[in-house]
């Protein structure tokens, strides 16, 4: 069983976690909690392996794991100790670690990773006459120590919680020792989604059914951004069709209420440097998102010099997926994402965090970067159904906090006027 070193993109991963998650519920099988782990609980765009832990008590295992192997979908299963589970299902390959409750801290934490982080944590524990090993936390004498959450396992190391999205084995836990962990920016505060596709482009519903859905959300707006003409997508907007896009924009304002609507659009950069479409429609959107889905074979100086010249332009507020990248399949552009930053400060424009799981993008180290030289994020779906809308958001909500985002650098966890106000000063600077 297993695929060796094959990377999972995390939307499959995250399919197969829900879908054994669900079927356990379904079964009621007898465990106190089920939490995804690894890569997927740490929004990994790709992850090694798909892990699930179920807190049960020590004497309820060897049922439980059996269980486990009857339940739907399962077509294969391999039991290498008493405390896991490895499955075979439709959907690909998983584990299931079982764990006491007086340990599931330390179980979670160690089978959530990053290794690195853990390998931080193991020393630590060291030096304070305790053992993390084999997701238990123990004494010297090898007795266990009680940590039934993640909370004490933190406390025992006299750290305070980390996010699992924190956890890369880099300087979160100097960050936490000084008290310096980021007030992470989470769901809630997402006021409003900037970036996604109806029936005028590749969507798959239309504008309506993503305005109610996004409703039913909670969300206060919406931005309906389709492909401009030249996009390299299966359906495009064809600039004629603007203005009866618009009319149909006017007509669900006046219909469905609660929700604020933005008529937006994804202009596609043009291999010259230009923007597909011409400055008098642009400028009849409330707010253009700019993108490079194709690099016509150009070198990371001249994709750097198409980008710019976008961020310079006064009506493009949004770069949508810089680096265009595929997890797991392509790394995307080599860019110069410094000065990308630097010329996205300068001139107020935002760069996005697009949480579709093709793109996953920018990732959260570079989205770090971002927020350090002083850019606003925005946080989008780039959804292409309603039905994703809620899923796409929690990716791109988790990639922004693998780049320690915190909700002051988001742009949609402000309201629609501060939206409507961040386009204004661009265009005002320039007009
Ligand atoms: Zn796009
Ligand atoms: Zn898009």
């Amino acid at each position: 069983m297993g695929q060796g070193a094959i990377l999972i993109p995390l939307g499959r991963a995250h399919v197969l976690a829900s879908m054994i998650m669900r079927e356990a519920r379904r079964a009621a099988i007898r465990v106190d909690a089920l939490t995804a782990v690894g890569g997927l609980r740490r929004y990994e765009p790709a992850v090694e392996s798909v892990a699930i832990v179920a807190v049960a008590p020590d004497s309820e295992r060897r049922a439980l794991l059996t269980e486990f192997t009857r339940l739907p979908f399962v077509l294969k299963s391999e039991t290498p100790g008493d405390r896991s589970v490895a499955l075979a299902t439709e959907r690909g390959d998983l584990t299931i670690h079982l764990t006491s409750p007086g340990q599931a801290g330390a179980a979670l934490v160690w089978h959530t990773g990053s290794s690195r982080h853990v390998d931080l944590l193991q020393a630590r524990a060291h030096a304070r006459d305790l053992e993390l090993v084999d997701a238990r936390l123990k004494n010297r004498d090898g007795k266990p120590v009680p940590c039934p959450s993640e909370d004490d396992l933190y406390r025992r190391l006299d750290l305070p919680f980390i996010a699992p999205e924190l956890r890369a084995g880099a300087d979160e836990i100097v960050a936490a020792e000084r008290g310096e962990l980021p007030e992470l920016v989470t769901e809630v505060n997402i006021r409003g989604d900037l970036h996604m596709h109806s029936t005028w482009s590749d969507g798959r519903d239309s504008a309506e059914e993503i305005v109610l859905a996004a409703r039913q959300l909670g969300y206060e707006y919406v931005a309906i951004t389709d492909h401009s003409r030249r996009a390299f997508a299966s359906h495009t907007l064809a600039v004629e069709d603007v203005p009866r896009q618009r009319e149909e924009i006017e007509r669900l304002r006046s219909r469905i209420h609660g929700i604020d609507i933005l008529h937006g659009i994804e202009v596609d950069m043009l291999t010259d440097g230009s923007l597909d479409f011409e400055d008098e429609v642009l400028e009849g959107f409330d707010i253009v998102l700019a993108s490079l889905h194709v690099g016509g074979g150009q070198d990371g100086h001249r994709l750097t010099a198409r980008y710019l010249e976008a961020i310079r332009h006064p009506l493009v507020n949004v770069i949508t997926h810089p680096a265009n990248r595929s997890p797991a399949r392509s790394p995307g552009f080599d860019v110069d994402f410094d000065a990308l930053f630097a010329a996205a400060a300068d001139t107020g424009t935002a760069m996005e965090i697009d949480g579709a799981p093709g793109h996953l993008d920018m990732d959260g180290a570079v989205a770090r970067r971002a927020a350090a030289a002083g850019v606003m994020v925005t946080i989008d779906s780039d959804c292409h159904r309603a039905l994703w809308l809620a899923r796409q958001m929690r990716f791109g909500v988790g990639t922004a906090r693998r780049g320690w985002i915190e909700p002051k650098h988001v742009l949609n966890t402000g309201s629609v006027d501060d939206v409507r106000a961040f386009v204004a000063r661009k265009r005002g600077r320039h007009g």
